[in-house]
């Protein structure tokens, strides 16, 4: 017998005893994983089609994800608050054009008011298992306290982004300093006047950097690679903006509109070698060019790979933050963590009283934040042992009733989020309006219909500039793309258009 037969077999025993453990809890017809934007918003539309009977489980005792946990000085969104909201629930009131992290929570926790959502959620329950029971078509999902709960359909919302990263440096225990991630920032501790290192020059740094030079005595930036950055065109919404939003909503659709559109436009820079991404990358030596005079630090933070293969940033204080004279760019690589501070490869002791890491976040390619068990207990980290695939990025061969938020392939370079979330949203709704309607025990995707679709969807990856040569989080270490989808959100709004039944078994209850 092989191992790999062993751990099937196991898996199928702990689905059943999983199983048998929730036989007892009454089954929602909708467990939705996680209290972000995804989970929230699907409650909302499911809601709106007369499906009440949600349960969502949120492992923290708030609402809000991202916007919740990323609290760091200068937290804010880079796409523009307009288009970075619902269109289902627009906000007149966006104090500027991209908005701070407080903001974005403020405008989810009133959208939880608003739409009367606090009912369905279950604080503090950080789901560990999610089992598929083939004889009941049920989803039961375990929580750390030992709670189950079932439901007829499976969302999977817990968020692309959620559990902080750490790079692999050896020593990073020993650091005998104040250690803070980007994603759990620490409000009690003080920044003023000390030795902080920064490690990470990606979307969060760029924010907190120029918050902590106006404190830091002494800012040390720790570079891999530069990022092509942006200038962010950052203003302050005027009141007569918001009266005109109030008035007359359709002026704020149009301008949301005009921002897709606009965003729209970007994905020719940034998904495919094009003349756009050669202008692209133009605006962005220009803006390396007109901020940093000194020509070696220019020479340093200039990027040697095509624009829009790795994330581009948006910035305007990040270079200036960089030249004040308390501020140090440092791109020799880091040979490890001391007790005192970073040591860099040439010998150098970089001494702190704080390291930030600004180091992103744990995206899995392959695994699964927890174990998933579809039909017959089979793992889904082991169907995805070798790069994670999905149909259209939302079910899986083999997973019936599961829907996945930001599944694979599903990630936007050029665009909102939650315009894409819009999609897999509208497609669970009608996911689950079926399954109700028909009466069907399990709604299961076809083999082949997952495997066409991704054959089409790594052959057009093949001519994308994330997969052009350089390293970025879009990849795995051999350079598989499970993250991205490669065209426009309109062509992928397309595709989640219409539940295509032909690429489904319906199994009757
Ligand atoms: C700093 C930052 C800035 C960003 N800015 C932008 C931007 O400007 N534009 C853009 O388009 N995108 C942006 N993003 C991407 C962002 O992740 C998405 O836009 C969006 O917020 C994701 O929402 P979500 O609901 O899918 O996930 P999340 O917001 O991460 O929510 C997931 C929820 O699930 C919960 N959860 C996780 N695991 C479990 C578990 N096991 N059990 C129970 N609950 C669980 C989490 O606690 C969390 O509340 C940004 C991301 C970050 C980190």
């Amino acid at each position: 017998m092989t191992n790999a037969t062993t751990s099937r077999k196991g898996t199928a025993k702990a689905a059943t005893t999983s199983a048998k453990r929730a036989s007892n809890v009454k089954p929602a017809t909708v467990l939705i994983v996680g209290a972000g934007f995804a989970g929230l918003g699907t409650a909302i539309r499911l809601q709106q089609a007369g499906i009440r009977n949600i349960v969502i489980l949120e492992r923290a005792s708030a609402v809000g994800g991202t916007w919740r946990d990323n609290s760091y000085p200068g937290a804010a969104c880079d796409i523009p608050s307009n288009l970075y909201s619902y269109s289902f629930d627009p906000n007149p009131d966006w104090s500027r054009s991209f908005s701070g992290s407080a903001e974005i929570l403020s405008y989810i926790e009133a959208m939880v008011e608003r739409f009367g959502l606090q009912q369905y959620i279950r604080f503090n329950q950080n789901v560990t298992d999610l089992s598929y029971d083939d004889d009941h078509g049920l989803w039961h999902a375990s929580t750390e306290g030992g709670a189950s709960f079932s439901g007829r359909v499976a969302v999977m919302a817990q968020g692309p982004l959620s559990n902080p990263g750490f790079p692999a440096i050896p020593g990073i225990e020993d650091f005998k300093g104040k250690t803070v991630h980007s994603a759990a920032w620490d409000h009690d501790y003080d920044f003023r006047g000390k030795r902080v290192g920064v490690i990470g020059t990606g979307a969060s740094a760029i924010q907190i950097i120029p918050e902590l030079a106006k404190q830091a005595g002494k800012l040390t930036v720790f570079q891999r690679t530069p990022a092509w950055v942006m200038p962010r065109p950052d203003f302050e919404t005027p009141d007569w903006q918001k009266t005109l939003f109030r008035k007359v909503p359709a002026s704020q659709s149009a301008l949301r509109k005009g921002l897709y559109l606009a965003h729209e436009s970007m994905a020719l820079a940034v998904i495919w070698q094009s003349p756009v991404t050669r202008l692209a990358e133009r605006l962005g030596r220009w803006h390396l060019r007109r901020q940093v005079k000194d020509r070696w630090l220019r020479r340093q933070l200039t990027p040697d790979y095509r624009i829009g293969c790795k994330r581009i940033l948006v910035s305007n204080d990040y270079y200036p933050a960089l030249q004040q004279p308390n501020s140090k760019l440092i791109t020799w690589p880091i040979a490890r963590i001391s007790e005192n501070g970073v040591r860099t490869v040439e010998g150098i002791e970089h001494q702190f009283d704080a390291i930030v890491y600004a180091t992103g976040f744990e995206v899995s390619h392959s695994g699964t934040p927890f174990p998933v068990r579809g039909s017959a207990g089979r793992l889904l980290a082991d169907d995805w042992a070798r790069g994670a695939q999905a149909y259209k990025s939302i079910n899986v061969a083999g997973y019936p009733n599961l829907f996945l938020t930001f599944g694979p392939n599903s990630g936007p370079g050029h665009n909102s989020a939650l315009v894409y979330m819009e999609s897999q949203i509208d497609y669970i709704v009608k996911g689950v309006k079926t399954i109700l309607k028909r009466n069907l025990k399990a709604l299961a995707v076809k083999d082949r219909a997952q495997d066409e679709y991704n054959a089409g969807i790594q052959k057009r990856l093949a001519r994308t500039n994330w997969n052009s040569g350089c390293k970025s989080w879009y990849l795995t270490e051999d350079g598989f793309n499970a993250t991205m989808y490669p065209g426009f959100a309109t062509q992928y709004a397309n595709q989640m258009s219409e539940l295509e039944l032909r690429d489904y078994t319906l199994i009757t209850a």
